[in-house]
């Protein structure tokens, strides 16, 4: 979509980009696409536009970051997304995840645990023209009323899976999420097959903000 704020030179910044990224081995051509439509210098303060279409995570406020462009793709190239799917996302953070979801066609329900994210981020969304459902919450929890999911996301460093989560996805369905309590996480691909068992495949070290728990 053409979108206010959105330039040719932005356009070529995106291409750039997206080059970096298709170098670092992510080849999935729809993925790539999709992040190629997404004005992500619109995600950030004004004052930042240049270090948007840097390779880089960045300072979004309350002490959260927007991930890295190549972690985002990694993370939605590992979804294996299917138009029309629903899809669960854990951090909704600067919304940039979520509109690069909704370019790919899926319906997306994500969740975010900062106020004033959630604040910030619900109206960007809805002005830029993309629709989601976002929730102010606990993404430990998951979002059940709206639940079997065809596949969760989750893009916050969590010390373990929980349990919700796995309970709301589908059978058939694909969840990844960086797993570690400390800086570093494993990026984990888990699979729940039709009898409901799991399969799980790493796919290397990340560094992600922590999934925090609840205070009580
Ligand atoms: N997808 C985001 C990434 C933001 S960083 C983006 O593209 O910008 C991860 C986000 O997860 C942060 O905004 C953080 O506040 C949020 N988060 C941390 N713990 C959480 C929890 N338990 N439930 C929901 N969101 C959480």
């Amino acid at each position: 979509m053409s979108m206010k704020g959105d330039t040719f030179k932005h356009r070529g910044m995106r291409r750039k980009l997206v080059a970096a990224i298709r170098e670092m081995e992510v080849t999935d051509e729809a993925v790539l696409s999709a992040i190629e439509k997404v004005p992500r210098h619109l995600f950030l303060d004004p004052a930042f536009e240049k270090q948007a279409y840097e390779n880089t995570a960045f300072q979004i406020g309350a002490g959260q970051t927007i991930s890295q462009p190549y972690t985002v793709a990694f993370q939605t190239a590992l979804l294996e997304l299917k138009k029309g799917e629903k899809v669960l996302e854990i951090g909704t953070g600067s919304g940039f995840q979520t509109a690069v979801l909704l370019e790919l066609g899926v319906k997306v329900f994500s969740i975010e645990r900062q106020r004033e994210l959630y604040n910030k981020t619900k109206p960007l969304l809805t002005e830029m023209g993309y629709s989601a459902k976002l929730f102010y919450g606990d993404g430990y929890k998951g979002k059940e009323i709206f639940a079997p999911y065809d596949k969760i996301l989750i893009t916050c460093g969590a010390p373990f899976v929980p349990d919700a989560l796995l309970e709301q996805l589908k059978p058939g369905g694909i969840m990844v999420i960086p797993v570690g309590e400390g800086r570093l996480q494993e990026m984990k691909r888990i699979t729940k097959n039709g009898d409901g068992t799991i399969e799980e495949v790493n796919f290397g070290t990340f560094s992600f903000v922590p999934m925090v728990e609840e205070k009580h």
